[in-house]
């Protein structure tokens, strides 16, 4: 196991009815943006949740962030903060409105000329506007993490940010929020969270084994709850297990001790950018590629996945590892989800090739957990995925 610091301040109220209790979190003399999307909140009753326990602090409302929080209606958003003093952010959707409201964050302390270098300065943030969280939609673990991706449209870019400064205050967990959610983001928050946990263990054996199985708890849990979370999202337990999986899969605790890959979120958020695909779906159109191309460093943490979560246990190491990808593959298909760039668009060819091109540009000379994939083997990746 490697040497780590592990520190979370994120503070969690999970469960039912939940949202009455941001009267006692938020501080009362607080100046309060309120973030949100598209609109889900007004037709599921979460905005009135929401509403009805603010009391009489001075609140403004910023709604319409898109799916892949977009650059220029956060930058609208600044102005809104800048123009009436803003001292708090509480975003009130899923990861897309939880990382706009990070880059908020950390754009409204950013004293430099262009708030799109956080991004592409790789600055880590120390500091920002303090913000807490209402999670409508489990999938990214967001809601407990200081990570946060922006998407730019007129570039066709989907950058990652992050630093200590950017974790929730508090977020608030409501089990019962997922009644509202379309089959569609369901199945993508599940396989968003099953591939955040690979992307942490899939790496060479490395004498974490409280890590190993915590990552195999949380692969396991998802695969029992999934049938029955599309099945019925009123079920309590199904729902609860699913929402604290999906923290649990990305709020640092699995990482810890351990290298990590994040080579096919890379990859995936390329995809995001060029095609506007799902961010779920781009993770299962590259993660089976990136796990057979790199199928001899990754052979044995495959057969001992295939083993422990998928109950494979004929064959050679070999043979287990391969019928490992296969079954990560079965599982997307069995959510609803196409795991193929060609199911997404015609216009796949040169993908691999552009993919190669924004990494060489970017300097990404070496990704994965030993810093060893160059922008060559990102592309025969990419292509294998067509
Ligand atoms: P999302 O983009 O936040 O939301 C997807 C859709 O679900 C939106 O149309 C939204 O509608 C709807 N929705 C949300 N809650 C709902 C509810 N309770 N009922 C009905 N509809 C609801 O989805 P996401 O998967 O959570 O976030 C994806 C983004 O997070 C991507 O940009 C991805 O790159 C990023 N991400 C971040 C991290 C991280 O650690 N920070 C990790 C992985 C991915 P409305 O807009 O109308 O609300
Ligand atoms: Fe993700």
């Amino acid at each position: 196991m490697n040497n780590f610091q592990y520190q979370n301040p994120t503070k969690i109220l999970f469960g039912k009815g939940q949202i009455a209790s941001l009267d006692k979190e938020l501080p009362r003399d607080a100046n309060i943006l309120l973030l949100y999307g598209g609109g889900s909140i007004k037709r599921n009753g979460i905005y009135e949740q929401v509403t009805a326990t603010l009391g009489d602090r001075k609140v403004v409302e910023f709604g319409g962030i898109p799916a892949n929080p977009e650059y220029a209606k956060l930058m609208e958003a600044l102005k809104v903060i800048r123009e009436l003093d803003i001292t708090y952010i509480l975003a009130v959707g899923g990861g897309s409105v939880i990382d706009g409201a990070k880059f908020l964050s950390a754009a409204a302390r950013y004293t430099g000329d262009d708030p799109w270098k956080i991004l592409t300065d790789n600055i880590s943030v120390k500091e920002g506007l303090p913000f807490a969280t209402v999670l409508t939609l489990p999938a990214t673990g967001s809601e407990m993490n200081s990570g946060s991706v922006i998407t730019r449209a007129e570039t066709k870019e989907k950058l990652a940010m992050g630093g200590p400064g950017l974790f929730p205050v508090f977020s608030i967990l409501d089990p019962e929020v997922i009644h509202s959610i379309p089959q569609r983001q369901l199945a993508n928050g599940i396989t968003d969270a099953f591939t955040h946990v690979l992307e942490q263990y899939m790496t060479y054996p490395t004498g974490a084994l409280l890590q190993d199985r915590l990552a195999e708890s949380i692969l396991q849990t998802l695969i029992e709850v999934a049938p029955k979370v599309l099945e019925d999202p009123t079920d309590y337990t199904a729902a609860s297990n699913f929402m604290w999986s999906c923290t649990m899969a990305l709020n640092g605790l699995i990482s810890k001790g351990v290298p990590t890959d994040w080579a096919v979120h890379a990859m995936g958020h390329e995809l995001t950018a060029l095609y506007g695909i799902d961010h779920a779906r781009t993770l299962a159109i590259v993660a089976p590629s990136h796990y057979t191309y790199n199928f001899e460093a990754k052979r044995e943490k495959l057969a001992q996945y295939g083993e422990r979560v998928w109950n494979i246990t004929e064959g050679s190491t070999e043979e287990r590892a391969r019928a490992a990808i296969v079954r990560t593959e079965d599982f997307f298909h069995q959510l609803g989800i196409d795991t193929k760039l060609s199911d997404y668009t015609d216009d796949y060819e040169g993908t691999g090739e552009e993919v190669a091109r924004r990494f060489t540009e970017r300097g990404w000379k070496g990704l994965g957990e030993h810093r060893s994939l160059t922008p060559s083997d990102a592309e025969q990746i990419v292509k294998m995925a067509y």
